[in-house]
């Protein structure tokens, strides 16, 4: 039988086939993925075969032999262990990353750096500018300034107010036949969009993202989530970014899709675009052509600035 990981506590895994049917699943023997050292070999969003355990028929349980290959996934490090990776989710259609501009702010840095790990991580990202409904003439200027730069750029950005409904509608489309997940700090409003979005749905990402505390170790769970339509919902406690990814400094400028673009512009093909002569992704700075926000954005990230985004973006 094949089915999806809607959850995992450790040692089972709740699966649910196409049928609808759910089954508590457990792994026999050692599963190894391929490149991944991982604390957890399955992870909530995995598509995996399993058979059903036909020695208890009143509560039929099942053993997971195969993990169907995964689009994507997300990955934290584990506190403990050095170079072993806690896998949380895989198979992610898209994220929402909210976005506020004073209550509380979200900067372009963080927004570029969120957009960074989400493109290393194949996942298609929609900005959604929440509280629409406080701001006033300036603040709104600058959304709308904000919404262009990424626009241009390819990125889909929306308007919304969660509290009075304003393009909430127009989410609930777009996550029609997929498995969203939404990110951004915390009281941007994602528990309160999303129980717009489905009333009654208690995500955690709430009520955990008030306890973190550093050096605490506090496993992560994600759990998945069917909707009342068609759709299916990744929660994540207290994740408002996307975890570490490991990036040399060569490839950082492939995830800024408008920077990639130009790259072969450069004279020089292993242009980092900082000191160099002749280099296309300046130039493009210089013109307008690129935000002067991105470009600092991406000068911080090479510099490594800001060292926190590698390894705290659990909060
Ligand atoms: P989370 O931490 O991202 O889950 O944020 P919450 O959903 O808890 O929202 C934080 C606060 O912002 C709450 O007081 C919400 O009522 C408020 N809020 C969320 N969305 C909106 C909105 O679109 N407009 C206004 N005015 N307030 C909002
Ligand atoms: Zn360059």
């Amino acid at each position: 039988m094949t089915g999806l990981v809607y959850k995992s506590t450790g040692s089972w895994y709740t699966v649910k086939t196409e049928l609808g049917t759910t089954y508590p699943c457990r792994i026999k023997g050692k599963f190894r993925l391929q490149g991944i050292k991982s604390t957890n070999p399955i992870a909530v969003g995995d598509i995996v075969d399993f058979d059903l355990d036909t020695d208890n028929n009143e509560n039929p349980t099942g053993v997971i032999k195969y993990i169907h290959d995964r689009k994507n996934y997300i990955v934290r490090k584990s506190v403990n262990l050095s170079k072993q990776t806690h896998v949380i989710a895989s198979n992610i259609d898209q994220v929402f990353l909210l976005i506020t501009i004073d209550n509380p702010p979200t900067s372009t840095s963080f927004i570029d750096r969120f957009l960074v790990t989400a493109e290393a991580y194949s996942i298609k990202t929609v900005l959604l500018f929440n509280k629409v409904d406080t701001y006033d003439k300036e603040t709104l200027d600058e959304v709308r300034y904000l919404a262009h730069i990424y626009r241009e750029i390819g990125y889909e950005c929306i308007g919304v107010s969660a509290t009075t409904g304003k393009n909430v509608d127009k989410v609930k489309a777009m996550m029609d036949d997929k498995v969203s997940m939404f990110a951004g700090h915390s009281g941007v409003g994602k528990s309160t969009l999303v129980n717009a979005i489905e009333p009654n749905l208690d995500l955690k990402t709430k009520a955990i993202s008030t306890q973190h505390s550093q050096g605490q170790h506090t496993t992560t769970f994600a759990e998945m989530f069917d909707l009342s339509f068609n759709a299916k919902i990744i929660d994540t406690p207290g994740i408002k970014g996307f975890g570490i990814v490991d990036m040399e400094k060569e490839e950082i400028s492939d995830y800024f899709p408008e920077f990639f673009e130009l790259k072969q512009n450069c004279k020089f093909n292993n242009c980092l675009h900082i000191e160099e002569p002749k280099c296309a992704i300046k130039d493009a700075v210089e013109k307008g052509v690129i935000a002067e926000s991105r470009y600092r954005s991406y000068v911080s990230i090479i510099e490594g600035e800001d060292e926190h985004y590698r390894t705290d973006n659990y909060n």
